[in-house]
């Protein structure tokens, strides 16, 4: 064996032990090598003091617990500002039907106004640790889909923060466009009910993974399987029951989106001490 002098040896280890270190950061291991699932803060960590469904708090918050992802939602408005907002309406005004300036000075519950996805963007790209887990909402008609994957992934693009991205949405015409743009982005296709399409038929058009409701994946319990099989990620949404959660961690999805993302912390860490 090559021998090294003791400084380069204590070099060596160190560099190993913070490789090892930094690698783990964001992997949910326990102590038996098998993968547990990311924990993903649906709408921000939004269900305490001071904070609201998709706030910039919300985003704050996620990325001061550092949970592995931020979940939130955003729409095109009338004149193309991207904001974020989960219900098509906000306080009885259709946004996608809305120019920004009539829509800005609205309050979230928390007394913030409305965010838009250049303050999101901004907030996250001072930071590394936790994904950006984008929901583009629907739009009307084929080409405004298409217009709103456009308009987000150049805001995206513009703030540096491809690398902590990926994309949700129930648009087939958003995901489409997505892929076309670019077939490393990573974009997860939500869905509902049992009647969403495979993990292989999402793999044959191009997706990363899939996004579906608990109940559908109770239903079809094989498809976290086949999502293996054919290299695609499972994310499974909205898990807020502490049964639920086990079942899931125990079921192997990559990652769950929950209402109460330090529940689920609590049940993973569980799960790590056995
Ligand atoms: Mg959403």
């Amino acid at each position: 064996m090559k021998k090294y002098p003791i400084g380069a040896l204590i070099i060596i280890l160190f560099i190993i032990f913070f490789a090892a270190m930094s690698n783990s950061k964001n992997k949910e291991v326990n102590v038996g090598g098998e993968q547990l699932p990311h924990i993903i803060a649906h709408r921000g960590h939004w269900d305490t003091e001071g904070s609201a469904q998709n706030s910039r708090k919300a985003l704050e918050l996620a990325i001061a617990h550092g949970f592995y992802g931020c979940e939130f939602d955003v729409h095109l408005t009338k004149d193309n500002r991207v904001v974020v907002f989960h219900d098509h309406d906000i306080q009885g005004i259709n946004i996608q039907t809305t120019d920004y300036a009539d829509l800005k000075d609205l309050k979230l519950p928390n007394g913030e106004t409305l965010p838009t996805l250049d303050e999101y963007l901004e907030i996250a790209s001072k930071q590394k640790g936790t994904k950006l887990i984008l929901e583009i909402k629907g739009h009307q008609g084929a080409e405004r889909n298409r217009e709103a994957a456009r308009e987000v992934h150049k805001l995206v693009k513009q703030y540096g923060v491809e690398g902590i991205t990926e994309y949700i949405s129930f648009s087939m015409d958003v995901c489409k466009e997505l892929i076309a743009m670019d077939d490393k982005h990573k974009v997860f296709f939500l869905h509902w009910d049992k009647d969403a399409p495979s993990p292989k038929e999402l793999k044959a058009a191009g997706f990363y993974g899939l996004d579906y409701a608990w109940g559908a994946m109770k239903e079809r319990p094989e498809w976290i399987t086949e999502a293996r099989e054919v290299g695609l990620k499972v994310n499974i949404w909205t898990v807020n029951d502490e049964a639920d959660m086990r079942h899931f961690v125990e079921a192997g999805a990559d990652f769950i989106t929950t209402d109460a993302p330090e529940l689920l912390k609590k049940v993973i860490d569980e799960k790590k001490k056995k």
